[in-house]
């Protein structure tokens, strides 16, 4: 009987064994992972599992019944240090499981603060379920949390605390927060929505020290002299794959683990998906790392096509989204490069698209609020069509017209 052993029990690693399942595979498939819950959504994790608004039973994706029913073994709290290829086998510390396919879903760990007293008790990263139960004990109103890092996980937290009535301040390096994924105008949005919720944002900020007494971090010292009072502090400055297990058994990695469009890495009977991987998108010709849920559960359905022998590959358009206050941020394409930026709707009222043009197509989108009309340019980039500026900077253009034809 064929056997699939999968490492990594996250987004990508639980729905290739899903994939596997639908698409008639009757083979045994292992799912091994180092962490303590069955998979689960991670994106609560910064959003309402923080507020604890859910339960972490409403994390999981499916029930322990489940997998015994689909014949999906899961070993949790298990970490294969080493792998065997001449008997193709993996290894743990006390036990050793083997395999006709292996695929790596081994997702991505935070990038650390190198700092010293970045140890401290109240400093977190947040990656699983364990460091948001850590954190819990420690949120309370009024606290001041500074979080390091203007991205998406900081500002997500930042809206989750406000919420919770704590005291909150960003710092961000770069000249503007999210200035990696979005354009300036939309960095402004975001800065001013947060603002006036009463974040406090200071960009250009290079931390140079984590004042701490008795493991607790105390105070936060920028470059500038300025010197932030801090209860807890949170570090989001983003998340490098997890690929030294497959770079010891020489699979090529480069910012990633690299595989082709149908998720096969440089050894024809190891796969990888995810967070941990980059991957060649046929859509744009060359290899991504995506650190999206979409992405992963779109390499889990090539990966298990791979296995069973069929041809689906990787075409999918990126596109992520991101909850914070009542605002519902989703972005589709690259915008990389762009040329010209046009908003449809109007920021004041948070209901808005930046529509991202190069060479006078459009690339990208971030949405905010516009879900309807961001899945009808989410669909047409992601079948290739060329959309015109020009056409979308009609005053008199809908997105509807996309598909009816009527522009
Ligand atoms: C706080 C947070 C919020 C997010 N919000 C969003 C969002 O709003 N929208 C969105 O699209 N995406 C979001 N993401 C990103 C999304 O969660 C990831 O892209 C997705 O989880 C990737 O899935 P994965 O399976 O590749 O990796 P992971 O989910 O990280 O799973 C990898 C698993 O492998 C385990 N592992 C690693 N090495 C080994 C080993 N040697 N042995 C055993 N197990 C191992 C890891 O511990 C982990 O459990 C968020 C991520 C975080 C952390």
């Amino acid at each position: 009987m064929t056997k699939v052993l999968i490492i990594g029990g996250g987004h990508a690693g639980a729905n290739t064994a899903f994939a596997l399942r639908k698409d008639g595979f009757d083979g045994e498939i292992t799912i091994i992972s180092n962490e303590g819950y069955l998979p689960y959504h991670r994106p609560p994790l910064s959003k309402d599992f923080l507020k604890q608004n859910i339960a972490i039973e409403k994390l999981c994706f499916k029930s322990a019944d489940f997998y015994e029913k689909q014949k999906i073994s899961i070993n949790l709290n298990t970490q294969i240090d080493s792998i065997d290829l001449e008997s193709n086998l993996t290894i743990t510390k006390d036990a050793s499981f083997n395999f006709d396919y292996l695929v790596f879903a081994t997702g991505a760990s935070p990038r650390l603060l190198p700092m010293e007293n970045a140890d401290s008790k109240n400093l977190f990263y947040l990656r699983q379920i364990t460091d948001v139960l850590s954190m819990h004990q420690q949120i309370t109103p009024e606290k001041e949390i500074v979080l390091i890092g203007g991205g998406y996980i900081g500002l997500e937290v930042a809206s989750a605390m406000i919420e919770l009535g704590l005291k909150v301040t960003i710092l961000e390096a770069e000249e503007r927060i999210l200035q990696r994924v979005t354009s300036p105008e939309v960095s402004q949005f975001y800065n001013d929505y947060h603002s006036k919720k009463g974040v406090r944002i200071i960009c250009n900020a290079k931390v140079t020290n984590l004042n701490a007494e008795n493991q607790m971090i105390n105070s936060v010292s920028l470059e500038s002299d300025e010197s932030l009072a801090a209860d807890i502090v949170l570090v989001g400055i983003g998340a490098i794959p997890n690929t030294q297990l497959a770079a010891s058994i020489g699979l090529e990695c480069d910012n990633g683990i690299k595989t082709d469009q149908y998720c096969r890495t440089s050894i024809p009977n190891i796969l990888a998906v995810g967070d941990c991987t980059s991957s060649f998108n046929s859509l744009y010709n060359k290899e991504l790392r995506l650190e999206s849920v979409p992405n992963a559960l779109a390499q889990s359905k090539v990966a298990s096509s791979s296995i069973l022998g069929n041809e689906l590959f990787n075409n999918e358009i990126p596109w992520f989204w991101s909850d914070q206050y009542d605002l519902k941020l989703q972005m589709a394409g690259l915008s990389s490069g762009y040329d010209e930026c046009h908003i449809i709707g109007d920021t004041d009222s948070a209901e808005f698209i930046a529509c991202y043009g190069k060479e006078g197509y459009l690339i990208a989108l971030d949405s905010v609020n516009q879900s309807r009309q961001f899945m009808l340019f989410k669909k047409a980039l992601g079948n290739g069509f060329k959309l015109e500026m020009s056409l979308i900077k009609d005053k008199n253009f809908q997105p509807e017209s996309i598909f009816s034809g009527s522009n």
